[in-house]
């Protein structure tokens, strides 16, 4: 096949005074080297690592530091109810980057604009995954059989979220409105969850002929019963259940849920930077102790046995009966 074309750089720096500089990043970028890519994301040494812009802007996120020691990250895409696109996913990792990389921050938030966190991964997706970077070390994306997809997949799904859960830095999910399928992706690999009393989460894609979204840590998030109990019927659980089953932290109205988060996150960040990197790795390590890894790994050979299952009967990645099931039902 033809090798792709990489698009040239297109960031634009607005220019203004230090602290308040916003930077606006455009997609089409192959980063070259290190020093390229925070210069494009508008990042500065500070003398004791490199420090963000006060807002940087992507298509689908956006990154601003509300708070000292607080780095948010924000999905933008309210008009489609945050549902993501290949573009988000891969401006989402960027924007994680920023913040990890961000001597200031000692917390992470991940917020979303509208009525609803996440509808989930975007069906209607046309974006190339040769235009994006690549992070990981999948490839052979557009091999026929199962080798292409299943390597997207790894790429993009399941590698970006472990990329994330595993940032050295605490991290806070703030979520209001329906959660369901992939939106669930964004939420369980932060290390903390913040919701506001209109939450939902879901996971209907069995209805879909496959095991789950391929993140899946079902068990470790909801307990095995209530897990199952997603699975089986798609129900979307509520707040009220998932704090009482202890998937999220807290949960507090709609009108408070910004504010509580940031109330949260800021008191963290006046902790010392080691101690919460290494509670964050302890906890982690204990998880993994439990197999979480292998668990995932298991489960996404699992799923994409049902991918090549589908795609034999029905010419489909899914079953495509199950997404009238699935709207009938949300
Ligand atoms: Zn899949």
């Amino acid at each position: 096949m033809p090798t792709p074309i990489r698009p040239t750089p297109t960031g634009r720096r607005d220019e203004g005074g230090v602290g308040t500089r916003a930077i606006v990043v455009r997609a089409g970028f192959r980063l070259a080297t290190a020093q390229g890519l925070w210069e494009r994301f508008g990042m500065q040494s500070n003398g004791d690592g490199m420090q963000s812009t006060a807002e940087t802007t992507w298509e689908r996120v956006r990154f601003d530091r509300p708070a000292p020691g607080v780095g948010r990250i924000t999905l933008t895409r309210a008009e489609a109810a945050n549902a993501q696109d290949y573009l988000m996913i891969s401006q989402l990792n960027e924007a994680f980057d920023v913040a990890a990389q961000d001597t200031e921050v000692r917390c992470i938030v991940l917020a979303a604009e509208g009525n609803h966190f996440s509808s989930g991964h975007d069906l209607r997706d046309e974006t190339d995954i040769n235009d994006l970077p690549i992070v990981g070390t999948q490839c052979h994306f557009d091999a026929e059989g199962a080798e292409g997809y299943m390597a997207r997949e790894a790429e993009l799904y399941v590698g970006l979220c472990w990329r994330w859960r595993n940032i050295a830095k605490p991290t806070i999910a703030q979520v209001q409105g329906k959660v369901i399928a992939g939106g669930l992706m964004l939420v369980w690999p932060m290390d903390l969850v913040v919701c506001s009393d209109d939450a939902t989460f879901a996971d209907p894609v069995v209805a879909f002929g496959v095991n789950g979204h391929e993140y899946f840590v079902h068990p470790y998030e909801a307990g095995a019963r209530l897990a199952k109990e997603m699975l089986f019927t798609g129900r979307p659980i509520t707040a009220e259940e998932a704090h009482r089953h202890g998937m999220v932290n807290k949960v507090v109205p709609r009108d408070d849920l910004e504010s509580a988060t940031l109330e949260m996150a800021a008191h963290i960040a006046k902790r010392p930077m080691i101690g919460l990197t290494l509670a964050k790795q302890s906890v982690n390590n204990s998880l993994d102790a439990m197999g979480m890894y292998t668990a995932i790994q298991s489960a996404f050979g699992l799923h994409h046995v049902a991918h090549n299952h589908n795609m034999r009967l029905f010419d489909s990645l899914v079953d495509p009966s199950g997404l009238q099931v699935i709207r009938d039902e949300a």
